[in-house]
């Protein structure tokens, strides 16, 4: 409609008798046509011609007989739409012919254009093809504007379809019946999925109006459609009705799911990842709560990761990331969710009607596939890891409760040695929340300056001289006295506040030190140095600010890191000792005895001293073998050696005779504050 652009001053030549030949067997019909007194054509799709015309019809066409009209190529200049809104009339009617459309079009006979609702219907020729019976109304009044806003609905890409109020089609422009598998698809059937079409009624109903994005059912399958509807009363009828426009976002919406899809996968081990669990977690946990259904979240992280990626290289970490990603995924049932929240630390979602023996069981199972031997490159590595489980619902209803619960029980299996698994309880809580409180107090304290160093007597075993003193943090609380450094250098450590005591505390032991050397003492003062301490990128920078700063000479100071440190492939690490070593700082091994001791760390660094642990002492007169093993041992290794916590005469008499040459202990003396020190060496 129409066929706005049907235009006949193109006269084919064309004879117009081969097509009225068609139309001879119907002569009886046509001659009943005949006499109808409104314009009545009948319009060939395949030759694109009008067949035949009644005197009406002919004035309608403009056209001075009917073999004239006939011989019009009506197909000549129409525009895309127009042919593609009469295929579909002819499929419609080919596959309906007892069905008839009515619709406004514009012809333009002669170039004049004439717009009237034409009905069409099926006209079957004598070869058995279906051709359209034409028959024009009489013209409603129209006004110019509705006659343009019926053009812009026929050439608008965007389907546009009425439906009466129970869902049966009224009206479809054509880009809607292009998509509409049959004309008289209903709405119900356009929208399959039942929840869709709900939501849809349910705001119509409420709002008059809605918009909705949705898989709907097209000639081409189901496809993504964005939906505007919008109640109406029906021009035709006065009736409410719905009007539906639409537009095909399906390449839109494809490209957002890969995308998503792409941002919910880990690249290294092609898991979920962390946006998939805060995206769909937790919808699943109110599924499961609907139903009625327990699970159990579990927190799995690697033991010593860290170790592996030193020692082996990151390539090799990777790899064996890629390959717990594996065994894990073969381990757990397709039901099972698990993720990589990242680095070595994995998230895993089972669900059990008895949760907590599945999750036990699985506990043990994930154990042993993930303990067997990992080869890679040659190297066979074995990976253990630590699982924290919080329980579904009882735990935790909600997914960041669940998580940060599952993870302290992890640290706990952690803390335990790791290799095991460990349910969340209450007791956990509470601990965490005594730690989050002190961890506050801790930052205060900082501020405050609440912070005191004390200082223990190192003493020559032989001469019994005092030769210098190790630095012990303490706290001075204000209610609570002075609390030990036991209490709280672990939380420190943990939430990285070390690195400012740290800083603190061997700013203050270098004053201190650069102060009794102005005094003429010849001390050297030990400082307890923890591992992120040690790790931190920028250790000699600092290390020199607070040397130039405190003047105090780098001799007089003795770093104490613990041999753990060592086992490391922490190149940087080992730079930077060797760096601070040739500054002319020494470096001791505090707690000799209680890590990961392997021989072979000594020789690779820099070290001075080695302190043996107080734990050997404390057993020298039952069982003095591995005291005695160590002090040998740092003899060949030429490293200076002292023992901790020496509490009784007949422990120093034993060092003494194996040739121990320093100790500190509380025999000479605990530690003092920095005054009562100095008395100390006055009375010495
Ligand atoms: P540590 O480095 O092994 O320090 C020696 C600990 O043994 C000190 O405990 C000291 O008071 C205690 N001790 C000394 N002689 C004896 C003895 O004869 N018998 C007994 N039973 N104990 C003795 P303290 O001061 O409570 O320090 C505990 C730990 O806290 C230290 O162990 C060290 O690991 C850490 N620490 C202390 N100050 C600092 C610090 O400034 N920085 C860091 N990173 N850690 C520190
Ligand atoms: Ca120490
Ligand atoms: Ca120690």
């Amino acid at each position: 409609m129409f066929p706005t652009d049907v235009d006949d001053r193109d006269l084919s030549a064309a004879s117009a008798a081969e097509a009225a030949a068609a139309l001879t067997v119907h002569s009886s019909a046509i001659q009943a046509l005949s006499r109808i007194n409104h314009p009545v054509w009948i319009y060939d799709f395949d030759a694109q011609r009008v067949l035949w015309a009644n005197g009406p019809g002919l004035s309608l066409w403009r056209a001075k007989s009917l073999a004239a009209l006939c011989e019009r190529r009506l197909g000549v200049g129409m525009s895309p739409v127009v042919d593609e809104r009469l295929r579909q009339f002819q499929r419609d009617l080919e596959s309906a012919p007892e069905r008839s459309i009515t619709e406004l079009w514009t012809l333009y006979p002669q170039g004049v254009p004439t717009t009237q609702p034409i009905e069409f219907s099926a006209f079957v020729l004598d070869d058995g093809r279906i051709a359209a019976l034409c028959q024009a109304q009489q013209a409603p009044a129209i006004d110019l504007l509705a006659l343009r806003s019926a053009e812009a609905l026929m050439h608008t890409p965007l389907q546009v379809t009425l439906y009466s109020e129970d869902g049966e089609p009224l009206y479809r422009n054509p880009a809607a019946r292009a998509a509409a598998p049959r004309p008289e698809q209903r709405l119900d059937e356009h929208l399959p999925q039942p929840e869709d079409l709900h939501e849809l009624m349910q705001g119509l109903r409420d709002r008059g109006e809605h918009r909705l994005l949705a898989q709907v059912q097209t000639g081409a399958g189901r496809r993504w459609h964005e939906l505007t509807a919008r109640r109406c009363l029906d021009a035709a009828t006065g009736l409410t009705s719905w009007l539906v426009s639409e537009s095909d976002v399906s390449a839109t919406q494809q490209v957002r799911r890969e995308a998503e899809q792409l941002a919910e996968r880990d690249a290294l081990t092609h898991l979920h990842n962390r946006h998939h669990v805060s995206a769909r977690f937790p919808g699943l946990l109110s599924d499961l709560s609907l139903a009625g259904r327990p699970a159990a979240l579990i927190h799995l992280n690697l033991d010593r990761f860290k170790l592996i990626n030193e020692s082996h290289g990151h390539g090799k970490g990777d790899r064996v990331l890629v390959e717990v990603a594996r065994r894990l995924r073969g381990t757990l049932r397709a039901s099972d969710q698990v993720v990589r929240l990242g680095g070595d630390e994995f998230l895993i979602l089972v669900c059990d009607d008895d949760v907590v023996a599945h999750a036990r069981r699985l506990g043990l199972r994930l154990r042993e596939t993930l303990g067997q031997r990992h080869e890679i490159d040659g190297a066979a590595l074995r990976v253990t890891a630590s699982l924290g489980v919080s329980l579904f619902p009882a735990d935790g209803a909600d997914l960041s409760t669940l998580m940060s619960h599952a993870e302290l029980a992890m640290h706990r299996a952690k803390g335990r040695g790791g290799d095991t698994l460990v349910f969340y309880s209450a007791e956990l809580g509470q601990e965490a929340r005594r730690r989050g409180r002190l961890e506050g107090e801790l930052m205060q304290a900082l501020e405050n300056g609440e912070f005191v160093l004390h200082y223990q007597p190192r003493v020559e075993a032989r001469s019994q001289r005092i030769v210098g003193a190790e630095a012990l943090v303490r706290w001075r609380h204000p209610e609570r006295g002075l609390v030990m450094p036991s209490e709280f250098i672990p939380v420190c450590e943990d939430s990285g506040l070390i690195l400012q005591l740290g800083s603190w505390v061997l700013e203050q032991a270098a004053r201190q030190a650069a102060r009794w050397h102005a005094r003429g003492h010849d001390l050297r003062i030990s400082v307890n140095f923890s591992a992120r301490q040690i790790q931190a990128p920028d250790m000699v920078e600092h290390m020199d600010e607070v040397l130039a700063r405190s003047g105090c000479p780098p001799a007089a100071l003795e770093m104490e890191i613990t041999e753990s440190l060592l086992a490391g492939e922490d190149l940087r690490m080992r730079e930077q000792l060797d760096t601070l070593s040739q500054r002319g700082l020494r470096i001791a091994i505090d707690d000799f005895g209680t890590g990961y001791s392997n021989l072979a760390y000594l020789e690779r660094f820099p070290l001075d001293c080695l302190k043996i642990d107080r734990r050997f002492v404390e057993q020298l007169d039952t069982r003095p073998a591995i005291a005695k093993l160590i002090i040998s041992m740092c003899q060949v290794l030429d490293l200076e050696i002292v023992a901790e916590g020496v509490e009784t005469p007949a422990q120093l008499a034993w060092l003494q005779a194996e040739g121990c040459h320093q100790y500190q202990g509380f025999l000479r003396s605990r530690a003092l504050p920095p005054e009562d020190f100095e008395a100390l060496l006055q009375t010495a």
